[in-house]
C-alpha cells in the first residue's frame, strides 16, 4: 500500500510553487506508507526529484526545505510515499523509493505507483529485449516505466495503452509527462485514485484528504479502466484503456487504511463505513461489559459507534504515544507484538477492576491483540473481550496489501474459538461480511472482498493457482 499525488498548477505566482503544493498535500498522503518518500518537480523541460528514508519530510529543516525549493522548481510535480510489498528482507534496494525516471524518446516522465503487478518475469524479459538495463531486481515500478520508454509508439498515451494490458494486478498511476499530469487505474478500480482541484491547480491523490489543505474540492474518483490527461488547465482528455471493467472496490480502505476523512467510492467515505460497521457489530455481536475502549486510533470510529449503540461509555482505556515510534528506534529483536507494548500503554485508573471490551478495526497476524488483551489484564481489568469491524480475514491479497502468505493470517489456519484462546480474551467477535457489505452502503459486486471470502476480481498469479 503506498500513497501517490500529483499537482499542475496555473499562474504560478513562485518557481517552486508545485514543490510546495506537493510538500503540503504530500503530509496528507504519510499514512499510506512510511518506509520512503519521494518528490519530484518538472519546469516542462528538466525534472527534479528528492527520495529519501522514512516518513514523509522526516529529517527536513527548514533550511532543507529552502533549498529544496531553490532546486526543485516548475509547477508541476509527484509525491509518492512508500510501503513496500516487495523485496522485504532481501538487499536493501534504495532505487525502490518513487517517483521513478526515464525518458520517452528523450523527454523526461516521472511516475509514482500504487499496487501489485505479478507475473513479471514476461515482462521484465520483454523490456530487457527491448534494450531496457534494469537497477532493481524486484520492483514492479521499474518493469512498467520500463515499459513505457521502450515502447515504439511516438505518442505517450498510445504507449501507455500498449503497456496497460500488458499489466496483471491491482495498481493505481500518476505519471508527470510534459507539464501534464496523468492518472490511471486498473481495469477493477481496486486501489483508489481521485480529482481535486482549487482555484490554481488540480490534483491527483489516493485520497482526497489530501485535498483539503490547499483548499482544493473533490472533482470524482478517476474510473476503472480510465486514463485522465489533465494540464494546468484542467481536465484535457479522459479515455478508456479497456472496455473489460467493472468496479471492485478494496474493502480494507474503508476498514484501515485510508483516512476517516477521505471519499473513497462512490461518495462513501472511510468514516462513514466505520460509523456503520460499528452499529451493525453493536447488532450482530453485543457484549456485556462496563465499557467500551477503543485499539487506538484504528479501532476509534467503530468503538464510538459500538458503543454508542450499545448505551455503554466509552473511555480512553488505552493511551497512544501520538508521535509513534518507528522500528529502528525498538531494542534489537523488538518484534511486532513487543512494538506495541512499545506504542501504546493501559491506563490503569480506567480500566482496572472493569469489564472491557476492546473494538479493534482488524486483526491480520496473531501479534498485536494478544499484546494488548494481556496489557488490559495487567491493568487489573476483570474481564477482556474483542470485537472486530472487518470479518475474518482467511486469505492472502495480491493487490497490493501486505498479506501475502496464508500461514501469516491467523484466520487461515485457527477456528475463532482457537483464535480466542490465543489472544487470550473472554470472547472475541467480528462483524460479519454482510454486514460490511451493507455498511459501505454499497453493492456487493462493487468490492473486492477477497482476503474475506476468496473470491478474487482479477485472475490470481500463476504462482498461486
Ligand atoms: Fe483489499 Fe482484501 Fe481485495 Fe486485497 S484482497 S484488494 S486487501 S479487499
Amino acid at each position: 500500500m503506498c500513497g501517490i499525488l500529483g499537482i499542475t498548477c496555473k499562474n504560478c505566482p513562485r518557481k517552486s510553487e508545485a514543490f510546495y503544493k506537493l510538500m503540503t498535500c504530500g503530509n496528507d498522503i504519510s499514512h499510506r506508507g512510511e518506509q520512503a518518500w519521494g518528490i519530484l518537480t518538472s519546469d516542462g523541460k528538466s525534472m527534479f526529484c528528492h527520495r529519501d528514508e522514512g516518513r514523509f519530510s522526516e529529517g527536513i529543516t527548514e533550511k532543507k526545505a529552502a533549498a529544496l525549493a531553490r532546486k526543485m522548481q516548475g509547477g508541476s510535480g509527484l509525491v509518492h510515499t512508500l510501503y513496500s510489498t516487495v523485496g522485504k528482507g532481501g538487499k536493501k534496494q534504495p532505487k525502490n523509493i518513487q517517483p521513478w525516471t526515464a525518458n520517452f524518446h528523450g523527454k523526461p516522465f516521472g511516475l509514482s505507483y500504487n499496487g501489485n503487478i505479478y507475473d513479471l518475469s514476461l515482462l521484465r524479459n520483454r523490456a530487457k529485449e527491448r534494450g531496457w538495463h534494469f537497477v532493481s531486481d524486484v520492483s514492479d515500478t521499474e518493469v512498467i516505466v520500463a515499459l513505457i520508454a521502450t515502447s515504439q509508439q511516438a505518442d505517450f498515451i498510445e504507449a501507455l495503452k500498449e503497456v496497460l494490458p500488458m499489466l496483471k494486478g491491482a495498481f493505481s498511476l500518476v505519471i508527470l509527462y510534459d507539464g501534464k499530469i496523468i492518472g490511471v487505474r486498473d481495469r477493477c478500480g481496486i486501489r483508489p485514485l481521485c480529482i481535486g482541484h482549487n482555484e490554481d491547480s488540480f490534483i491527483l491523490s489516493s485520497e482526497s484528504c489530501a485535498f483539503y489543505p490547499v483548499n482544493a474540492k473533490f472533482i470524482r474518483q478517476v474510473r476503472p479502466g480510465e486514463i485522465v490527461i489533465i494540464s494546468e488547465k484542467g481536465i484535457e482528455k479522459y479515455i478508456k484503456w479497456t472496455n473489460d471493467t467493472s468496479y471492485k472496490f478494496c474493502i480494507f480502505e474503508f476498514v484501515y487504511f485510508a483516512r476517516p476523512d477521505s471519499i473513497l467510492c462512490n461518495n462513501r467515505s472511510a468514516y462513514y463505513y466505520r460509523n456503520k460497521a460499528g452499529t451493525i457489530l453493536a447488532e450482530e455481536a453485543p457484549v456485556k461489559a462496563d465499557l467500551i475502549i477503543s485499539a487506538p486510533a484504528g479501532g476509534d470510529i467503530f468503538a464510538e459507534a459500538y458503543a454508542s449503540a450499545l448505551g455503554i461509555p466509552l473511555r480512553q482505556g488505552l493511551f497512544k504515544n501520538r508521535y509513534g515510534i518507528r522500528s529502528f528506534m525498538a531494542p534489537r529483536g523488538t518484534d511486532r507484538r513487543k512494538l506495541q507494548r512499545i506504542k501504546s500503554h493501559p491506563l490503569g485508573e480506567v480500566i482496572w477492576g472493569k469489564r472491557v471490551c476492546i473494538v479493534e478495526d482488524s486483526i491480520v497476524r496473531n501479534s498485536v491483540c494478544p499484546e494488548t488483551v494481556m496489557m488490559c489484564f495487567e491493568a487489573g481489568a476483570k474481564e477482556v473481550h474483542v470485537r472486530v469491524g472487518s470479518a475474518r480475514i482467511k486469505y492472502v491479497c495480491y493487490c497490493g496489501v501486505d498479506m501475502s502468505t496464508s500461514k501469516e493470517l491467523v484466520a487461515a489456519n485457527f477456528s475463532l474459538e482457537e483464535t480466542r484462546e490465543q489472544i487470550g480474551a473472554d470472547s472475541l467477535a467480528h462483524i460479519s461480511t454482510e454486514g460490511m457489505i451493507k455498511a459501505t452502503g454499497l453493492p456487493r459486486e462493487n468490492l473486492c472482498l477477497a482476503c474475506f471470502d476468496g473470491n478474487y476480481p482479477i485472475t490470481p498469479p500463476v504462482e498461486m493457482t
